[in-house]
């Protein structure tokens, strides 16, 4: 016992300073991965784990090196927990439990929800909301853009590769960024929308050059959040300032409070960071699914909002 635990090399607290995480630098882990790469993926090994391999595994572009790597991460788990250790993460992650091609089932599954909640609740709006309300474009492409951001994060969390992580995090900044516009032409751009359409020129050319930077130059995780952080505190300052401006006229305006209060409380959950109930559920998965009510009540604002400003313009057009 005395010798595995040698083996194991702990590297608790600088493990998050270098690259990777504690459990891919683990010799027993890399041993693994590579005497099964060598057993299995390649020539007559390869081809019998391609013919034994299930369809929906190799569509979902699970290889055998993928294979190997999973494998070899429950054997690691297995000897920290009988050795008493804490459990460790494997190239930024706990360890999951795969569900048939899913890589996180929990997260994967909650953000399908969080996408389908965003399109009942764009169909909502269509129906309820006639075209020639002010907001009704702005409110539709943020619904767009929403449920764009749900289907990669859906498949980012079923399958984790370079390109699905870029998609996931660009497309999360994205709706960030729509929500500011949206806060823009809702506050200032219905009065002067030239204001509103420099203010979308401004957000596009941070977009682009946020992406370029982040998929030309260097991925840097650090800079991402804190750009995401930055530009998410613009977005609440801005809309609870109008909320708070407006609640006593516009009843409705507290759903959107109630939203930008449970987004900014619910994020803190992002902060707790615990290997994963069951092997399943861990805080990011639970963020995902407690961010599905909060779509449906903020779809909600944007079409009593919707609504209140078609009356308001009716009303206008009807004294001029
Ligand atoms: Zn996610």
């Amino acid at each position: 016992m005395a010798g595995r635990t040698a083996r194991l090399m702990l590297l608790a607290g600088a493990a998050a300073l270098a690259s990777g995480s504690q459990g891919d630098r683990e010799p027993v882990y890399r041993d693994c991965v590579h005497r099964c790469e060598e057993r299995n993926c390649s020539g007559g090994a390869l081809r019998h784990f391609r013919s034994r391999q299930p369809i929906y595994m190799s569509l979902a572009g699970w290889t055998c090196q993928d294979d190997c790597k999973y494998e070899c991460m429950w054997v690691t788990v297995g000897l920290y927990l009988k050795e008493g250790h804490r459990v460790p993460q494997f190239h930024g992650k706990w360890p999951f439990s795969r569900f048939l091609f899913f890589q996180e089932p929990a997260s994967a599954m909650a953000s399908f929800l969080n996408g389908l909640a965003s399109l009942v609740m764009l169909c909502r709006y269509h129906t309820s909301v006639p075209a020639s309300s002010p907001m009704y474009p702005t409110c539709v492409a943020f619904a767009w853009v929403s449920l764009n951001a749900w289907f990669w994060s859906t498949v980012f969390h079923t399958k984790d590769t370079d390109l699905t992580e870029k998609m996931d995090y660009f497309c999360a900044s994205t709706v960030i960024l729509h929500s500011v516009y949206l806060c823009c032409v809702r506050t200032v751009g219905l009065q002067h929308p030239a204001v509103a359409s420099a203010f979308r020129a401004l957000l596009l050319l941070m977009l682009t050059a946020h992406v370029s930077y982040l998929s030309l130059v260097h991925f840097d995780y650090g800079y991402n959040l804190a750009a995401n952080v930055a530009i998410g505190l613009v977005n609440v300052v801005w809309w609870l300032a109008w909320c708070l401006r407006n609640q006593r006229r516009l009843p409705h305006v507290r759903k959107c409070m109630v939203v930008v209060l449970l987004l900014q409380g619910l994020s803190l959950l992002e902060l707790l960071d615990f290997p994963p109930f069951f092997w399943v559920l861990d805080a990011h998965a639970i963020w995902h699914i407690s961010t599905i009510p909060v779509h449906v009540l903020f779809f909600s604002f944007l079409e009593d909002d919707s609504l209140y400003l078609l009356k308001e313009s009716e009303a206008k057009f009807k004294l001029d």
